[in-house]
Order: structure tokens, then C-alpha cells, then sequence
């Protein structure tokens, strides 16, 4: 029979999660004259980002922030871009900015992460706050691998020191960043990626195995050591137009302890910690606890 608790159930987790934030947002009130902002500046036309765009503004409204939104033409030159994050970084209404990625090609990513100010830094992109990831020190953490974490602790207790744990993939978004957290909790990280022979002898060793690629069903049960926690962060759409993971979940669903699925499993859990970590944000800036 399946555990009860084997699905992780990404969409409810962050329900959860967006609730206990609701309830702390309104605490605050009775600390603070503010209240946390969340503002997010969106640049083109890209479908995918403004979709994702529409659903964060609605779940700020309605764990009782308030929403900025900017909405900037594909033409924006870089030195607009940095005006306007100057402009919300000195606006003491916006405690968290988000720029959507990705931006036009004329358009340097690293400039403008590194335009908006570090304690505004909610997305954890800037040089500071992924410096003080590696040092071990509090910061803001990339929101994806911030939900993973959540969940593995979730199903395994907050003390998950001494587990084997393999990454597959080396982005700068989810792998790295993942990696680095499961190694600060103790973990013994393995990070595997596109040059990495034989994964299989690695990931066969794994009690948590987060996987974030973008291979369809890349990950089959011979990967998977019995009884492991696995993460599966991959979003591949097929030409069916269904959605699916990095990791083949109906082949895995027997081996694995834990298992996310997709859709449903890590995706939502990302907008909810944008909004944790934009109350982080706002504690700081405003000194409130
Ligand atoms: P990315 O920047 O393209 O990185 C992919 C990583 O996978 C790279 O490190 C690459 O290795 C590695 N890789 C590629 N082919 C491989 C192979 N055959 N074997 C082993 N490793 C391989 O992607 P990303 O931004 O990290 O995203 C990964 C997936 O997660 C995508 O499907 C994306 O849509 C999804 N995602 C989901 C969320 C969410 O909220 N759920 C958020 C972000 C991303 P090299 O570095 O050696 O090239």
C-alpha cells in the first residue's frame, strides 16, 4: 500500500505555506504602520512570463501585500531598466523586487541583478546574497531550491545531516543553488550535470535526489536507490501538450519514498517562497519581528 505521505503535494504544501504567511503579514500590522511590497518588473511579451507574472500579483494581493507591477516594452534600454530598479530601490514602499526572467538579448542579465539592492533581492540572484549562501550565512535563497528544501525537510525532519544527496543539473537558478543548501544542512552533495559519466553510480547512491535538467523522464527507476526522497523540479511540455518531469514518475513511484510530481509538486511551491522570502525582506528592512 502507498505511504499517505509518499505523493508530495506541492500544491498543497504551498497553500499551507501562503496561509502561515497571511496569518504573520496581518500579525504584523499591529507592529508596523507598512506593510510588506512586492514589486515586479516585467519586460516584453514573453507568454510564460506574464502568466507566471498574473499569478504572483494575485497571491500577493491575497496574503495581504501589496503588489507593484511594471510592465516595460521589449525596446527598454539596460540604463532604463537600472533606472527604474533604482527608483524601487529607494522607494520605502517596495521591500522585494523581482525582475522576470528572461530579458531581451540587448538587455545584460548580471547587470541588472546586480542593480537592485541586496536586501530587496527576493529571486537571491545578487552576488551578496548567493556570497552569503556559500558562506552559510542567512540570506535570501533562489526561491525554487528554497521550496525543495522545505519539502525534503518535510518528509525526512529538519535534521537531514550525514544524507547523501545528488543534484543533477548545475544552473545558477536551481542546481547550484539547491546543492549549496543541502551541503549547509550537513548533506554530502554530489552535483551531477550534461559531462558527468556513469550519473547512474551516483544517483543509485542517493537519499535525496533533486533533479532539474528539462529532459523528459530522463530519471528511470535503476536510478533511483529504494527508499530515496526525489525532487523532481524538470517542467517539460510534450507535444502532446502534456506537462511532465525530469524524472519518469510513474517508473520511480515504487522505489522512491517520496516523490514529487509534476505538475503539482515543486512548481507552485516557487511563487509561495517569492512571498516568504519578500516578508524575510520586509522583517529586515523595517526591523520587525
Ligand atoms: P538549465 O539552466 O538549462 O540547466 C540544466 C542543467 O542540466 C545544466 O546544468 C546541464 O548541464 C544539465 N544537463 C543537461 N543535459 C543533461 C544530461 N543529459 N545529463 C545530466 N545533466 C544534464 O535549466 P534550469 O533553469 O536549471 O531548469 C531545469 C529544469 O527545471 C527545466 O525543466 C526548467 O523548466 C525547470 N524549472 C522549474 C522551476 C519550477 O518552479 N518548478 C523553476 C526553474 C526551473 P551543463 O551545465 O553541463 O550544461
Amino acid at each position: 500500500m502507498t505511504h499517505p505521505q509518499k505523493i508530495i503535494d506541492g500544491k498543497a504544501f504551498a497553500e499551507n505555506l501562503r496561509k502561515k504567511i497571511a496569518a504573520e503579514v496581518s500579525a504584523l500590522k499591529s507592529k508596523s504602520a507598512k506593510k510588506p511590497g512586492l514589486a515586479v518588473i516585467l519586460v516584453g511579451h514573453d507568454p510564460a512570463s506574464e502568466v507566471y507574472v498574473r499569478n504572483k500579483s494575485k497571491q500577493t494581493v491575497e496574503v495581504g501585500m501589496e503588489n507593484f507591477e511594471y510592465k516595460m516594452p521589449e525596446s527598454v534600454s539596460e540604463k532604463e531598466l537600472i533606472a527604474k530598479i533604482n527608483e524601487l530601490n529607494n522607494n520605502t514602499k517596495v521591500h522585494g523586487i523581482l525582475v522576470q526572467l528572461p530579458l531581451p538579448k540587448h538587455i545584460s542579465e548580471s547587470a541588472v541583478i546586480d542593480a537592485i539592492a541586496p536586501a530587496k533581492d527576493v529571486d537571491g540572484f545578487h552576488a551578496v546574497n548567493r556570497g552569503h549562501l556559500t558562506a552559510g550565512i542567512d540570506s535570501l535563497v533562489p526561491c525554487t531550491p528554497l521550496g525543495c528544501l522545505m519539502m525534503i525537510k518535510d518528509r525526512l525532519g529538519d535534521d537531514i545531516s550525514g544524507k547523501n544527496a545528488v543534484v543533477i543539473g548545475k544552473s545558477n537558478i536551481v542546481g547550484k543553488p539547491m546543492a549549496q543548501l543541502l551541503l549547509n544542512e550537513g548533506c554530502t552533495v554530489t552535483v551531477c550535470h550534461s559531462k558527468t559519466k556513469d550519473i547512474k553510480d551516483f544517483t543509485t547512491k542517493a537519499d535525496i535526489l533533486v533533479v532539474a535538467v528539462g529532459r523528459p523522464n530522463m530519471v528511470k527507476r535503476d536510478w533511483v536507490k529504494q527508499g530515496a526522497c526525489v525532487i523532481d523540479v524538470g517542467i517539460n511540455r510534450l507535444e502532446t501538450g502534456k506537462l511532465t518531469g525530469d524524472v519518469d514518475y510513474n517508473d520511480c513511484f515504487e522505489t522512491s519514498a517520496y516523490i514529487t510530481p509534476v505538475p503539482g509538486g515543486v512548481g507552485p511551491m516557487t511563487i509561495a517562497c517569492l512571498l516568504a522570502n519578500t516578508l524575510k525582506a520586509f522583517k529586515r528592512i523595517e526591523r520587525v519581528n
